[in-house]
């Protein structure tokens, strides 16, 4: 046997039922925010991701796939959508095409990451982004839009965590503040730390290593060192957050992973799914569509996670079940022309019907009728064709009674 890549997972049927309740919700509230949705190629120049995620980034440095394709072009598989999603923008001049260029996406991810509860080599994420907005009233809109996904998906138990890293005016102070607090320590700090005090200091924060944490915790915060700009714009943004009763802590740690990011930042934490706990997180990224050779246009938006989403729903949610509202039983051959001439006649009236395709034994084809929960069997023989009837069984207390064939298919849209 030829197993599956490790990292991804095939959706199977009950657990398939759980993401599209997610990803219909997701759809729904989007769209009722006035997002659009855009779909865009899984694959991509990798230069797309150098210069949008960032070089020196774990995303583009250890865990894009990428390769050479036969024309010697460089593709990467997308590591994440927001540089997609620039892109698109700039080439379909959406701004001039949208009344509001708000637009999500959703889809597959990938990242050669170790694989564990929660974290996946090729993971999907529910997209949303608007361009040309710098008011922080959208910087509120976005965060309120992933608080209100959160709660109709009926997740309870989230931390909202905010923070802002400021902006190029500012950052380089702040950069600079880093690594003069950290001074002789940063050779007590791993390897990765090592590199990132010169590379870009405040992907220090991203560091995991437990060793390395009490250095960590003890370095200056960005809030501290903002701009007047920023700080203003910050406090707007955390008074919407007031205003609109959205509760959040503040998280000085906060730098997100990706280069790109401008001001805000943010992320959604879900105590209960386990070590990788981060369901959402996004961010204000201003210099990117420019970056990326578009109009001088600023950007927010958000990523969430669909398998942590799927994790972090209430055990007591109930989707309907799937099944049948009819099976149609037939016995001999004529029967079983009409019983097939019915079936087709309940899917055009939109009613899931189904049969036993190798017409065998009717105790069998009740047994079948079983196993798929139909709540009523139509059976249908010589004796019913001859009267122009089915027989019904209702299998919840095996009562059966006849109906004329030809209000069969009535019969069911009634008694769904
Ligand atoms: P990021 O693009 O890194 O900001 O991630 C946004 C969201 O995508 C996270 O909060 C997670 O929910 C999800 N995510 C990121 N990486 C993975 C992964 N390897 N496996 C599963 N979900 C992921």
């Amino acid at each position: 046997m030829i197993a599956a890549i490790r990292g991804t997972q095939d959706i199977l049927p009950g657990t398939i039922e759980r993401w599209q309740f997610v990803e219909a919700t997701a759809c729904r509230v989007f769209e009722q925010y006035g997002y659009a949705e855009i779909r865009t190629p899984i694959i991509e120049r990798e230069e797309l991701f150098a210069k949008g995620t960032g070089e020196t980034t774990d995303i583009v440095q250890k865990e894009m796939y990428a390769f050479t394709d036969k024309d010697g072009e460089r593709i990467a598989l997308r590591p994440e959508a927001t540089p997609s999603l620039v892109r698109a923008f700039v080439e379909h001049s959406l701004e001039q095409a949208m009344a509001v260029p708000k637009i999500y996406t959703l889809g597959p991810m990938f990242r050669r990451e170790r694989p564990q509860k929660g974290r996946y080599r090729q993971f999907h994420q529910l997209d949303v982004e608007v361009f040309g907005v710098k008011d922080p009233s959208v910087d509120g809109e976005v965060i309120d839009l992933a608080w209100t996904l959160i709660r109709e998906l009926g997740i309870t138990g989230v931390e909202l965590a905010v923070n802002s890293v400021g902006c190029p005016v500012c950052r380089p102070s702040f950069a600079a503040a880093l690594v003069a607090a950290l001074g002789e320590d940063v050779q007590t700090l791993c390897g990765d730390c090592q590199r990132r005090a010169v590379a870009n200091p405040l992907r220090i924060f991203d560091c995991k290593v437990p060793a390395d944490q009490r250095v960590i915790d003890a370095l200056p915060h960005t809030i501290d060192y903002l701009c007047d700009e920023c700080r203003t714009h910050f406090e707007a943004v955390r008074r919407y957050l007031d205003v609109f009763g959205i509760p959040y802590t503040l998280s000085h740690r906060l730098v997100r992973g990706l280069d790109y990011y401008t001001r805000t930042t943010f992320e959604v934490l879900a105590g209960q799914i386990g070590a990788q706990n981060a369901v959402l997180g996004g961010g204000r990224y201003d210099g990117l569509v420019k970056q990326l050779g578009g109009p001088d246009r600023v950007g927010i938006g958000f990523a969430a996670g669909v398998e942590r989403l799927v994790l972090a729903l209430p055990d007591t949610l109930a989707l309907p079940e799937k099944r049948p509202a009819v099976f149609i039983a037939a016995i001999g051959e004529p029967a079983r022309e009409a019983a097939l001439t019915l079936l087709r006649d309940l899917r055009r009236a939109g009613v899931n019907a189904q049969v036993e395709y190798e017409g065998r034994s009717l105790k069998s084809q009740m047994k079948r009728a079983d196993r798929l929960k139909a709540p009523l069997v139509f059976i249908l023989g010589e004796d019913e064709l001859a009267r122009g009837e089915v027989s019904v069984r209702r299998m919840a207390t095996s009562s059966q009674e006849s109906v004329p064939l030809s209000g069969a298919v009535e019969f069911v849209k009634t008694s769904q």
